[in-house]
């Protein structure tokens, strides 16, 4: 009797401990978000980010928020030698947290670092060509999402890609968007969307463009969207949001199905931006 009654106890708990932990973070990060955002924060991304000037001022007071969440939980490493910056992690966090604007309160759960490279580095891969036959590669990378916890990014294409913002490409915004994609443990170019209702509609704006883009690829025709995005609906997804972000104006008018989605589920007009 008393050792049912002690492993009741010891469940209840346990039950108890699973329903309260998403409270307790919520509390947790509402209470940094309420945090002034330092000046020297603002100022470093004003510089480096030059977008953040035209982002709404609700726009811009939640997304200091949530750079101060995804300061506290993630871990930045720098590798070959790279000291991490201040800089080098409210660059990225900003850029980063653009995608987190529709509020639906996850921050990138799997990941867990960043690494950062000075500059573009090289992977060393064995790839098996056939049962018996195993090539050696060395790739060259610019960033990637790993389905694990971490994530790569060469500093060097940070800086030029925050820059450069209008040119529809950004490794901040590609490797992140494919952190939103693998969050349900799959990378297929479908997130997790806010309702049920909402994924036949994905499916079909998203197929459809991506089936568009890889006939014009075939075709030679020229693309606003990469032609990297007709790799795979992972990879679509991923160019999707560079372009949403960087080129809305034009995605808007060629492609209004897809930015309509986007901007549905980013909760972000970026054609007020500019
Ligand atoms: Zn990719």
């Amino acid at each position: 009797m008393g050792a049912t009654i002690i492993i009741f106890l010891i469940l209840t708990l346990i039950v108890t401990a699973i329903l309260i932990s998403p409270i307790l973070t919520k509390q947790r990060r509402n209470k940094i978000k309420k945090r002034p955002f330092p000046p020297l924060w603002s100022a470093i991304i004003e510089n480096n980010l030059p977008i953040y000037l035209h982002l709404s001022p609700d726009e811009r007071r939640r997304l200091q928020g949530h750079i101060q969440v995804f300061l506290r939980e993630k871990q930045f490493i720098g590798c070959q030698g790279l000291q991490v910056t201040e800089e080098m992690k409210l660059t990225i966090a900003a850029v980063a947290c653009l995608l987190l604007l529709n509020e639906r309160g996850e921050y990138f759960p799997k990941l867990r670092s960043i690494l950062i490279y000075p500059s573009a580095y090289f992977v060393q891969q064995t790839i098996a060509v056939s049962d018996y036959v195993v090539e050696e590669r060395r790739d060259i990378r610019l960033g990637e999402s790993w389905t694990k916890d971490q994530l790569i990014l060469s500093w060097e294409q940070v800086q030029q890609d925050t820059q450069n913002w209008k040119d529809g490409h950004n490794v901040v915004l590609h490797e992140f968007a494919h952190q939103l994609d693998q969050e349900d443990g799959k990378a297929e170019g479908v997130p997790i969307l806010q309702r049920k209702s909402d994924y036949p509609v994905w499916a079909r704006v998203m197929t459809a463009e991506y089936q568009q883009l890889c006939q014009d690829i075939q075709q030679n025709a020229i693309t606003l969207i990469d032609s990297y995005g007709a790799t795979n609906p992972a990879e679509f997804f991923a160019v999707a949001t560079e372009t949403f972000f960087e080129k809305p104006q034009q995605l808007f008018s060629q492609h209004q199905d897809l930015y309509e989605l986007l901007q549905n589920y980013y909760h972000l007009n970026p054609t007020q931006w500019t």
